[in-house]
């Protein structure tokens, strides 16, 4: 069935209920009137869904900078009803947008935060849109059209009188860098939520099964004296032997360390020129593990090395934290909840030129060419380990009880984080992922407000996963880190 078809699907009543049986069989919740709605909703708002998208691929603004794209998803749920908050967490361009009033409150969150150097047209072929600029590789313009759309097909099922409670979409900032929602999280933001949703795009359409990793994010400097290198070098205290020594510290323990522990770091000061002993150095370093609490474990052992190596070069040193994020929390009641509503929307189908895009642009990259996937993979067992990375939505998942939705916006195995994904992100490949995902979570909505039985188990699980673990914003003291320019 392609895509046209399904869409005329969608518009008759005779052939939807054809489809309904069809569903019926398959997956657990009905195609019920509220879910038809949703379907019909972001339907009759695909082409502004589109454009707000596009608007915000067009703008590829990094994190906590992100003013355009933030007013432009804010305006855009205001002129369709929505009550917002602009500014939250004091942080400029995170946002609050809502509708409808008492419980149930059913968060969902969307991302609109571009990676740097990454511009790219939305062609098969690496061409940047403007050299050297951001560019949306982790398709986050896409994440946040795609969330509102599904917030707003709820809206106005409340404004109708077909839900009852309220529906309340964030606008969350600098995912990639800068952990926005944690900012969000340490101020309360969420903790009145029944149950929070996201999605991401990504080169298969699951409900997601896999937690993510916990990082923290720290900054190691070093402080000594300068000295002619060559003329009086015993005079000088070298920081950069210390930072020299710190990072073979952080190598060794690698040894020791449980496998699903990640340690990297860059220098981001080692000195300027050879003649002169650095007085100055500093580490950017990253400790990641499959649990908060094995985090916990290196950071000990990394203070212990950072002292040894300050000690040994004979510098002061000092460890100051960005910030750190916990792991996800995975939630099997809702991820099942979610499966089905996808199944009952079936997959994602694609025309011949965008297969031959995906293509052409895996070809052009150097990577495998293996089409564009649509299907809807079944549900997977959570790994021990998660697939290496974080997101600050695990933070939120330690607060509320949290589904996450991955979505096809690229082609197979496309590289993330690159070019290909940019491009795929603004043109018709990376819409219909932003379309199907506004659809499958508006529809896992509705049965989240209609179902009381529902939410309580999600969040008795919620509870028996979470455990004793007590959530605590991994900040430092003081305000969010909001550039000044
Ligand atoms: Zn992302």
């Amino acid at each position: 069935m392609n895509y046209w078809i399904k869409r005329i699907l969608f518009f008759s009543p005779c052939l939807l209920i054809g489809s309904f049986i069809f569903a019926q069989k398959k997956s657990a919740p009905p195609l019920n009137a509220e879910k038809q709605a949703v379907l019909a909703s972001v339907q009759k708002h695909e082409k502004e869904l589109i454009e707000l998208s596009d608007k915000i691929w067009g703008y590829a603004e990094m994190a906590m900078r992100e003013k355009k794209s933030a007013a432009a998803l804010a305006d855009f749920a205001e002129s369709r009803g929505m009550r917002i908050s602009r500014g939250v967490a004091k942080i400029p361009t995170a946002f609050i947008a809502e509708f409808g009033s008492g419980k149930p409150i059913i968060g969902i969150v969307g991302e609109f935060d571009a990676l740097p150097g990454l511009s790219q047209k939305a062609t098969p072929r690496k061409e940047p849109l403007t050299e050297g600029n951001p560019g949306h590789a982790c398709g986050h313009n896409l994440f946040g059209a795609g969330s509102l759309g599904a917030a707003i097909a709820i809206k106005e099922l409340i404004a109708a009188g077909k839900l009852k409670g309220t529906v309340r979409f964030y606008g969350t900032p600098a995912e990639e860098d800068l952990a926005g929602k944690v900012w969000m999280a340490r101020e309360g933001l969420f903790n009145d939520l029944d149950v929070c949703l996201d999605w991401h795009p990504d080169y298969e359409n699951k409900a997601n099964m896999q937690s993510s990793q916990a990082v923290i994010d720290y900054n190691i400097s070093f402080r000594g004296k300068s000295a002619h290198a060559a003329f009086d070098p015993w005079n000088g205290r070298s920081a950069l032997d210390a930072a020299e020594l710190f990072t073979t510290g952080i190598n060794f323990l690698r040894e020791h360390v449980k496998p699903g522990v990640r340690i990297h770091y860059v220098f981001r000061e080692a000195g300027k020129v050879p003649n002169v002993i650095p007085d100055t150095a500093a580490v950017w370093l990253w400790i990641r593990d499959t649990k908060r609490s094995g985090v916990e474990a290196v950071d000990k052992r990394m203070r212990d090395i950072a002292k040894g190596a300050a000690l040994m070069a004979g510098v002061e040193y000092n460890i100051s934290l960005n910030n750190g994020l916990y792991e996800l929390l995975i939630n099997e009641t809702g991820a099942k909840t979610l499966h089905a509503n996808m199944e009952m929307i079936g997959p994602i189908t694609y025309t011949n030129d965008e297969l031959d895009f995906a293509n052409k642009i895996m070809k052009e990259y150097g990577g495998e060419i293996k089409g564009i996937n649509g299907a809807i993979k079944p549900l997977e067992k959570t790994k021990e380990d998660p697939p290496g990375g974080s997101t600050d939505v695990g933070d939120i998942s330690y607060i509320v009880p949290e589904i996450t939705l991955m979505a096809t916006t690229a082609p197979y195995e496309a590289p993330w984080h690159s070019w290909v994904v940019v491009a795929c992100g603004g043109m018709s490949i990376g819409h219909k992922g932003m379309l199907f995902a506004a659809k499958a979570l508006g529809a896992t909505m509705v049965d989240l407000f209609q179902n009381e039985k529902l939410r309580q188990d999600i969040r008795k699980e919620f509870e028996q996963r979470k455990g004793k673990e007590v959530w605590k914003a991994i900040l430092p003291d003081g305000p969010p880190p909001v550039p000044v320019d």
